[in-house]
């Protein structure tokens, strides 16, 4: 396999994470807010969407170029019909390592199998309490938590392994419950890993007094369950690692605003529409779908992908303090690149 493509800062591309749908059936306050995203918001329509060969064919020529693991994402990706189908068209891409999935778990009890079943390794639940009342006021009031881990439950049944966790910590929202859900991911040996809350898209009415600091997370924890710092897995892992002095399992921090890890971000996001994105707080993307459908061949593709990518300057978390409002009012959403 040739040399992953490098950006202007050197960084080599080595993840993609495809985004196939840009609708979920969670309204998470900090993502998809319920006020804006009601029964008459339009979502992508069916046409504009990429199939599953778009996508295939697409992620085939992103490999070719350096990117080895796959993340499928959405939106709620499992809300897309037949993602398993999706998942064994990927899977066998040569020089793909690793294929998982980020989901809310809602659907997982009817999906879990079907997916390992088609290929997928491993899988990252969202779950930002086990207190019903403060999940419920966070996902927009649209599951419960036991839903959620009968979810995770089917995952762990049809041997996904190994099973993170993701917890968005917002002050005065749940950070209150992030012992107990420690607790019981220690307990359950699921990879919890806590995320600072992000200024990500345009809805979310994001302040910096509403951001625990990963150094905070880590005491509190620490406090009752004592920790010890750990290596990154590689080096564009988002995580920083903590191992629990007890052997009791690890747990990660992903410290987007007060640790930013853009130095080694290798992270490439696919649109459901076919656009590719350079960062999670982009403005813009470049569109494929456009050439893609117009008849141009792989090596046209590539080249477009090519001069993206090598002419990627992105290190926004680095940066997010110099921003201006009107750098912040034109950010890609979230829920369309998935996270
Ligand atoms: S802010 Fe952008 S460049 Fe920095 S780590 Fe996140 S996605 Fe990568």
């Amino acid at each position: 396999m040739a040399d992953a493509i490098q950006d202007t800062f050197k960084r080599p591309l080595r993840d993609l994470r495809i985004s196939v749908t840009d609708r979920c059936n969670f309204r998470c306050a900090y993502c998809m807010p319920a006020e804006i995203f009601g029964e008459h918001y339009r979502f992508l329509p069916k046409a504009e969407i990429l199939t599953f060969e778009e996508i295939t064919r697409l992620t085939g020529i992103i490999v070719r170029l350096g990117a080895v693991k796959l993340r499928i994402t959405g939106g709620e990706p499992l809300v897309r019909e037949q993602v398993d189908k999706l998942i064994g068209m990927l899977s066998p891409i040569d020089g793909v390592d690793d294929v998982t999935l980020t989901t809310n778990g809602f659907l997982l009890p009817q999906k879990a199998q079907l997916l390992k079943d088609a290929g997928l390794n491993r899988i990252t639940v969202s779950l930002d309490s086990l207190d019903d009342t403060v999940f419920r006021k966070m996902n927009g009031n649209r599951s419960s938590v036991q839903k959620v881990l009968d979810g995770i439950e089917a995952a762990e049944k049809a041997g996904l392994q190994p099973i993170k966790i993701n917890c968005v910590v917002q002050r005065g929202v749940n950070d209150h419950t992030i012992v107990d859900l420690a607790r019981w991911a220690k307990d359950k040996g699921y990879i919890l890993r806590f995320i600072e809350y992000m200024d990500v898209g345009t809805k979310n009415g994001w302040r910096m007094d509403q951001v625990v600091p990963a150094q905070e997370i880590v005491e509190r924890i620490d406090a009752v369950m004592p920790l010890v710092q750990t290596k990154r897995n590689y080096q564009s892992e988002v995580a920083l690692r903590y191992n629990y002095q007890d052997g009791g399992g690890e747990i990660g921090l992903i410290a987007s605003v007060t640790k930013p890890f853009c130095g080694a971000c290798s992270r490439m996001r696919l649109s459901p529409e076919g656009s590719i994105y350079t960062c999670l707080f982009a403005t813009q993307g470049t569109d494929l779908r456009e050439p893609l459908r117009s008849g141009a061949s792989d090596d046209e593709i590539e080249q477009i992908i090519r001069n993206t990518w090598g002419t990627r300057i992105d290190r926004y978390s680095e940066l997010r303090s110099e921003q201006t409002d009107e750098d912040r009012a034109e950010k890609v959403e979230m829920y369309h690149i998935g996270g």
